[in-house]
């Protein structure tokens, strides 16, 4: 089929044609004098999307489930207790790792729809007076359901409980596009991969970890070979690795993260959100309901749409690919059948959003479902537009007094 083919799985996403073109380079010896100039800046620029000073990057040619088990097997022990809340495919991946790691892990069901409650975790590390659970585990965007748990809840329930575990966050999906704060929320450790919110095609699984988790590295007794922090830090020190690294990948990093810098993480994430504001407003109009249960919610790096009774996500998809060349993300596991994802994360703008939910209505109407064709687009394009609007809008006179003056109006 001409044309590109659209790409709203929440991952890989679009990369780039300028990471495109920095990944296309000659091979070149990674043990130069001059490879250093690569690997030193960006270990450490990489730091700033995980708002990070006090953590330490990793970068492994792997990918988030290689992550995963880097954080895991460097910073715990055979037996060690685990805490961890499961309302997705993805949690349970992460717990399912951690029990064949030989972990204990102590597993708190939620509800497909919601994410970590932060009461219920307080309370288990409350009833552990002796401090047996040695970490808590939570799955910041849970991309099966498209469900965001709030990380800064969680912290201060630890806090509350007054207990030392590490927490470890998978920000595989929202790390480089929704909030996340390694540092203010004190993550131990928070695992990515390249193909999301960093732009890239998949082939590094990239770990931050704390001063703490370093510390615990020296004394963890899982066994770990390839992804042994210890390893990496001495070979890193110096701008090197331990083995042959992805180069080319390294240079997609470069550019990913220079792209990232020149938008502004904080403008990134606010264009994730009014993207993700349009695909709701779609799915309003649409009369459809999302898979997270409330607005608390809400993902703004991707939309899990729930198909009426009676229809298979999955046609809807089927036909978005084979006749509009639109790949919409399936449901998985619990949830197979019941819905349909759009991911609506990295490079992306408004038309190409509107793109997506146009395929996507003629997927749905295509498979019988009864939603008004344009109704979703239209809602979508009268969000974007009053975003754009509110944006451009001059500010009054008291907004511009107000702006120069933060301090108020003095009285003299
Ligand atoms: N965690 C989350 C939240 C994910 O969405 C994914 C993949 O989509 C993973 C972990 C696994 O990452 P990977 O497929 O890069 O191994």
């Amino acid at each position: 089929m001409p044309g590109r083919n659209f790409l709203f799985v929440p991952g890989p996403t679009n990369v780039p044609d300028r990471i495109m073109r920095a990944m296309m380079v000659a091979m070149e010896d990674h043990r130069s004098p001059k490879f250093p100039e690569l690997v030193l800046p960006v270990l450490s620029d990489l730091k700033s999307v995980f708002r990070t000073k006090a953590g330490r990057t990793f970068v492994f040619a792997a990918t988030g489930t290689g992550a995963w088990e880097a954080s895991l097997t460097n910073t715990l022990s055979p037996g060690d207790k685990v805490l961890a809340s499961r309302y997705g495919q993805f949690s349970h991946l992460w717990i399912d790792m951690a029990k064949r790691l030989g972990l204990d892990v102590q597993v708190l069901e939620e509800e497909w729809g919601t994410g970590v409650d932060p009461d219920r975790v307080e309370s288990v590390l409350r009833a552990d007076g002796s401090h047996e659970i040695k970490a808590v585990l939570a799955v910041h965007n849970e991309t099966t359901t498209g469900v965001t748990s709030d990380i800064g809840a969680l912290r201060q329930a630890m806090d509350a409980a007054r207990h030392p575990a590490m927490l470890y966050v998978d920000g595989v999906s929202s790390i480089g596009s929704i909030d996340f704060r390694f540092d203010d929320w004190r993550v131990d450790l928070a695992v990515t991969g390249s193909q999301k919110g960093l732009m890239m095609p998949a082939g590094l699984g990239i770990v931050c970890a704390s001063p703490r988790a370093i510390e615990a590295s020296k004394t963890a007794g899982l066994r770990r070979a390839f992804f042994d922090f210890g390893d990496m830090m001495k070979a890193n020190e110096t701008g090197y690795f331990p083995y042959t690294p992805a180069l080319p990948m390294l240079y997609g990093l470069r550019e990913s993260l220079a792209m990232i810098a020149e938008e502004r993480l904080d403008h990134v994430i606010q264009r994730h959100h009014v993207l993700a504001s349009g695909v709701r407003a779609a799915v309003k109009a649409w009369g459809l309901d999302l898979c997270a249960k409330g607005n608390q919610w809400h993902s703004d790096t991707v939309s899990a749409i729930m198909v009426p009774p009676g229809f298979n996500g999955a046609d809807v998809i089927d036909a978005a690919y084979r006749r509009y060349n639109l790949s919409l993300g399936a449901g998985l596991s619990q949830v197979a059948g019941k819905l349909f994802r759009i991911g609506h994360l990295g490079d992306l703008n408004d038309l190409m959003v509107l793109g997506a939910l146009s395929g996507a209505e003629m997927a749905m109407k295509d498979v019988g479902i009864d939603i008004r064709l344009g109704s979703g687009v239209a809602a979508a394009q009268a969000h974007f537009r009053s975003t754009i609007m509110q944006k451009e809008k001059k500010p009054s006179a008291e907004e511009r007094f107000a702006e120069l003056h933060p301090e108020g109006v003095l009285n003299d």
